[in-house]
């Protein structure tokens, strides 16, 4: 595995062959039907202040930490958004996911969430007809339900399948994260929350309640972050680095 230690910037060059040919069979192995599916922080924004591209919202995922097994990150997004389930888990919505791959050659196995990539470059925005798809100065990609016709382009565009399509009419929405049947939504990286001032997310808060620690949410821009010098301290990886959409969210232990 290869190094990548200047936080929230493309760094291509120090992606290697041995990184992306585990990325690659690790993005595989999620495409493979049958596939084992199975905190923090600095100072945000304060809540009067407008988004600023000063700072640059992420996430660090610790694959060391990661408990196979565990779900807790995906059931606290589930109940921080009202994501409730229909019984049809393959067209449900669901923001997060935990991923169990393992590498062909070498026979390890990792254990890790997938979510929302926050992609710099988002394909899901670049394909998006009518602009519902949009990234902010901060980082975060989102999706304006009014605008969104349900096309679902981004969700093809999408290289992580991160995206949902709500097939059914939402009862009991959450008023900071409004949903609608006919449209597509994925991780917001709990923007509700950092427009208010807090300093994580649903999922690290209760990964760091659970014990595993395996989530942390930060400011990449800001060199004294906590998430910044964690990824200076070991070596980072991007899900797909060779498609240098310099990808918010960050894994260690891959
Ligand atoms: S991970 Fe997918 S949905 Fe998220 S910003 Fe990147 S392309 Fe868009
Ligand atoms: S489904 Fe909505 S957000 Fe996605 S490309 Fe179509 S209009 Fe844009």
């Amino acid at each position: 595995m290869t190094t990548e230690n200047i936080p929230g910037r493309a760094n291509d060059d120090l992606a290697d062959a041995a990184r992306r040919r585990f990325v690659s069979s690790l993005a595989a192995a999620a495409a493979v039907p049958g596939l084992i599916l199975q905190t923090v922080a600095e100072a945000a924004r304060p809540a009067d202040q407008p988004v600023t591209d000063k700072v640059r919202w992420g996430l660090l995922v610790d694959t060391e930490n990661c408990s196979d097994g565990c779900d807790a990150c995906v059931t606290a997004c589930d109940k921080e958004h009202n994501l409730e389930g229909f019984g049809r888990p393959t067209t449900d919505a669901q923001w997060i996911r935990t991923l169990t791959a393992k590498d062909k050659r070498t026979g390890r196995v990792v254990t890790l969430p997938m979510m929302c990539q926050h992609c710099e470059h988002p394909p899901c925005v670049d394909v998006c007809p009518t602009g519902a798809s949009f990234r902010r100065a901060d980082g975060i990609v989102l999706v304006d339900k009014h605008i969104c016709i349900g096309c679902r382009y981004c969700m093809m565009a999408c290289p992580y399948k991160a995206r949902s399509f709500v097939h059914e009419t939402i009862h009991d929405q959450k008023t900071y994260a409004p949903r609608g049947k006919g449209t597509v939504e994925s991780c917001t990286m709990c923007v509700h929350r950092v427009d208010r001032g807090d300093n994580t997310t649903a999922c690290a808060e209760a990964c760091d309640r659970a014990g595993h620690q395996a989530i942390l949410f930060g400011d990449l821009y800001d060199p004294d972050s906590e998430i910044s010098r964690r990824m200076r301290e070991r070596d980072v990886t991007q899900i797909r680095a060779d498609l240098r959409l310099n990808t918010g969210v960050r894994y260690q232990g891959i």
